[in-house]
């Protein structure tokens, strides 16, 4: 089981098994909200644990976004029809064994760097 936690600590999560997706959105929402990129992992609705207030933002009507009211950590990206939620790599504690697997939403990418790592990208 791996744990996370906000900046300030008022939200925390769990997540149990495995984590999938692992991934880098260069998204405009994404980079708003994260300030860069935001790198990201999903697993199922069952298997992840939310303890605190998250609010919920909305951007586009198809997915809602979690973030801390406190501190502002951006955490959470939940689509309306999928029973999965993504979280923030960023905000998962300690050694995680993972690894960034694509980059997605590159065409959305800022014109201020480059992707370097030799990874896959994707468009959307
Ligand atoms: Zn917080």
């Amino acid at each position: 089981m791996r744990e996370g936690s906000c900046l300030c600590g008022a939200v925390t999560f769990t997540v149990e098994g495995e984590i999938a997706g692992v991934s880098v959105c260069h998204c405009g929402q994404c980079r708003k909200q994260s300030g860069h990129v935001w790198a990201s992992g999903w697993a199922k609705d069952e298997a992840v644990t939310i303890s605190g207030d998250v609010r919920w933002f909305d951007a586009v009507g198809t997915a809602k976004r979690g973030f801390c009211p406190t501190c502002g950590s951006f955490l959470f990206w939940v689509a309306h029809d999928e029973d999965t939620i993504s979280f923030a790599m960023g905000a998962l504690d300690g050694a995680t064994g993972l690894s960034l697997g694509k980059h997605i939403f590159v065409r959305d990418k800022g014109d201020y760097y480059d992707i370097t790592d030799g990874l896959p990208q994707r468009a959307q």
